[in-house]
């Protein structure tokens, strides 16, 4: 095990003594901090892998792949891609880690049918479920932040034009690239992003918390207290 390990022994790959795949689900409303929360526990800890559903969406639309063109519809409206389609990339991706790690999953998943076909990935993997992580944010938050949003397309870093402004304003510090907006950051896609997360993924909290597996923390203020707290919840 790496000495650099933030999280409790728990959250990572030992289970009985045994190395094995956890898995750490990250839940929250669209623009909530899942992804950029995710980004500093990886970038603190090389044995987190940070797993986000909406990249490899996007990632498959942009190579065009059978997947790609069948979500890019369902994305551009703000609705959830069938739930097939983004079950499937996760198990793949799972079935293709060697070693033993924790991963973060962001943005998976969002139905409880997802819920339940993970449960069977994770048995099918020999991995487990370690805890279920709820960003709580509020929704005239969470618009506010979509609004201020920026994305770098070259290597995927997250920005907001006022909580995490780049060094220069527009350009990624990490590689130089010219930030761009989401194209489903636009107002009318995001009040249906909302909506579909009150609706397909709000019954996701009782379904976890009904488990036992459900942390709650508080998703607003400065971000590194808020990654304090998700590290806290993890211990
Ligand atoms: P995100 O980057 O997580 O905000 O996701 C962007 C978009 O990708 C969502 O609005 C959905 O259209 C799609 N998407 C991402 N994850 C899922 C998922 N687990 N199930 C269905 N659709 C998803």
């Amino acid at each position: 095990m790496a000495d650099s390990c933030i999280l409790a022994p728990d959250f990572w790959c030992a289970k009985d003594g045994v190395a094995v795949m956890n898995v750490v689900i990250l839940l929250g409303g669209p623009g909530s901090g899942k992804g950029t929360i995710a980004g500093r526990l990886v970038a603190a800890d090389r044995t987190l892998r940070h797993v986000s559903s909406g990249d490899l969406l996007r990632d498959a639309v942009k190579r065009q792949t059978a997947a790609g063109v069948e979500a890019d519809g369902y994305m551009k409206r703000g609705e959830l891609v069938p739930d097939a389609i983004i079950a499937r990339m996760i198990a793949d991706l799972m079935a293709g880690i060697a070693g033993p790690c924790t991963l973060l999953l962001d943005g998976f998943p969002r139905t409880v049918v997802q819920a339940e076909i993970l449960d069977g990935t994770i048995a099918g993997c020999g991995a487990s479920l370690a805890a279920v992580v709820l960003l709580e944010v509020a929704d005239e938050i969470l618009v506010d932040r979509i609004a201020g949003r920026r994305a770098c397309p070259g290597c995927g870093a997250g920005y907001h034009v006022t909580n995490i402004p780049p060094r220069v304003a527009g350009i990624c510090d990490a590689c130089g690239s010219a930030l761009t907006v989401r194209k489903d950051d636009n107002p009318e896609t995001v009040k249906n992003r909302l909506a579909v997360y009150q609706a397909q993924t709000v019954p996701l909290i009782e379904f976890y918390e009904a488990r036992g597996a459900l942390r709650r923390v508080p998703g607003t203020g400065p971000i590194d207290e808020i990654v304090e707290r998700v590290r806290r919840a993890l211990s």
